[in-house]
């Protein structure tokens, strides 16, 4: 066991006591218990006391959800407090089928469970298995019907033609690569702001339909409208992981925000950070423009979560990993 400050705070209680021979009553507090007695003695000058450090009873696991109901597109968090590591439980969303991160979070761990925007509307079970004490947890939740838009969108042969398989995989190495090791703590603070000023020209889930095609694409991003030059910010705290030039979103910058949330701007006319470099709620890092595969000046803004891109609209009202104590 590790010498630290609590062993020291004992050591000295026994030198104390050898010297003194008073009473002596020495508490510790352990970051994941309450408060406990190690020492309790009354000896003489010169006489020999045992010390007992007793562990801390072990806590059952409480798992706490955020939120009982969610629309397609949220991202529900699960807190599950007790948990000494990552090893001791395990959580299935059978609406869910990708792999779900926790990370340290208080007195445990919490992961974010997204919602795809196609999820049909009903209630939903998340269970969390003890695996220590052998004890599985049902938590229910309900998914709210909502309605999207449907947008119909004319591009110029020469944008479209950005657009091929061959970009769109060279981008995705870059984003795959900036997206490869999350930061594991919580940088954001409180709710997302939006990151530009401006008009939301095509909003989460849209389905659309690009010059006469009939099969749809969902847009799972918000675009918002304003002139060349708008200064676009970070809608949260974080680390820029991705500040360049690609193909199809042309120039882009991507923020890692911690527990696995990055958002990403792009179409930008310029980019003002870059990577590496930490960025606080509302700095600038770029200006809205018409870079890669875009019809217009405008700011497509979307936030990945291992995987699945959330709806941003959710973060701008709800920090989406918060319990009150
Ligand atoms: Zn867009």
């Amino acid at each position: 066991m590790p010498m630290t400050k609590k062993h020291i705070f004992a050591l000295y209680a026994i030198l104390l006591l050898m010297f003194s021979g008073t009473w002596i009553h020495a508490v510790l507090k352990d970051d994941r218990a309450p408060i406990h007695t190690v020492a309790d003695a009354h000896a003489q000058p010169g006489g020999v006391i045992s010390l007992v450090c007793s562990a801390p009873p072990a806590r059952q696991l409480s798992p706490i959800l955020n939120q009982s109901s969610a629309y397609p597109g949220d991202c529900i968090s699960l807190y599950i407090a007790h948990a000494k590591g990552p090893g001791q439980f395990s959580v299935s969303a059978p609406f869910y089928e990708k792999p779900l991160t926790f990370y340290p979070y208080r007195d445990g761990y919490a992961g974010l469970v997204p919602i795809y925007a196609w999820l049909k509307p009903g209630d939903y079970q998340i269970r969390v298995k003890d695996l220590v004490a052998n004890t599985e947890t049902s938590l229910s939740v309900k998914i709210l019907p909502k309605t999207f838009d449907v947008q119909y969108l004319w591009v110029a042969e020469t944008t479209a033609a950005i657009l091929s398989d061959e970009n769109t995989a060279k981008d995705q190495a870059y984003f795959d690569a900036a997206r490869a090791n999350p930061i594991r703590e919580k940088l954001w603070d409180g709710p997302f702001v939006q990151p530009a000023q401006g008009t939301i020209t095509t909003s989460y889930n849209s389905m659309r339909y690009t010059n006469g095609n009939p099969v749809p694409t969902r847009h799972l991003a918000i675009d918002i409208g304003n002139a060349e030059g708008t200064p676009v910010m970070a809608a949260n705290n974080g680390k820029v992981v991705l500040a360049r030039k690609l193909i199809v979103p042309g120039n882009t910058v991507v923020i890692d925000h911690g527990m696995g949330i990055f958002t990403s701007s792009v179409h930008l006319s310029e980019i003002v950070v870059e990577e590496g470099r930490r960025v606080a709620k509302g700095d600038m890092i770029g200006k809205m423009g018409s870079t890669g595969y875009a019809a217009g000046a405008h700011l497509h803004f979307a936030v990945w979560k291992e995987g699945t891109f959330i709806n941003p609209n959710f973060l701008f009202v709800t920090d989406p990993v918060a319990y009150s104590e």
